[in-house]
């Protein structure tokens, strides 16, 4: 299946949707974020991870700095809270471990709800 990528206009809402449910702090350690941060794709681009707002993150740095960059170096950790999904998983359907909310799941509207407990 192709992959989601969106460009001007419905990027910038798809990025605003995420800023607005992550109350502009990076999703893994809470820092405030306007310029010191990116929107880091759960299901990764090169495991054909898109564009969905449930895909994407707010997190403090790049993808080499801050947690942006911890997530891509700790791939396991990262996988065990959810911030990294599996090539063949939906990631509206699997749970992150968000500072602001607990476990939740994202939705492509913008919003997280309460993870179901195991
Ligand atoms: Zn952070």
């Amino acid at each position: 299946m192709k992959s989601l990528r969106l460009t001007g206009r419905k990027l910038t809402e798809r990025n605003r949707l995420i800023d607005s449910r992550e109350m502009q702090c990076c999703a893994r350690c809470g820092v405030e974020i306007w310029n010191n941060g990116s929107r880091h794709h759960r299901k990764l681009r090169s495991r054909g991870g898109g564009d969905e707002v449930s895909n994407g993150v707010l997190l403090c740095g790049s993808g080499t700095t801050g947690c942006h960059g911890w997530v891509h170096a700790h791939p396991d950790e990262a996988t065990a809270l959810g911030l990294i999904v599996s090539r063949w998983a939906n990631p509206a359907d699997v749970p992150l471990l968000h500072v602001l909310y607990g476990w939740v799941l994202l939705n492509d509207e913008g919003t997280a709800t309460p993870a179901p407990t195991i």
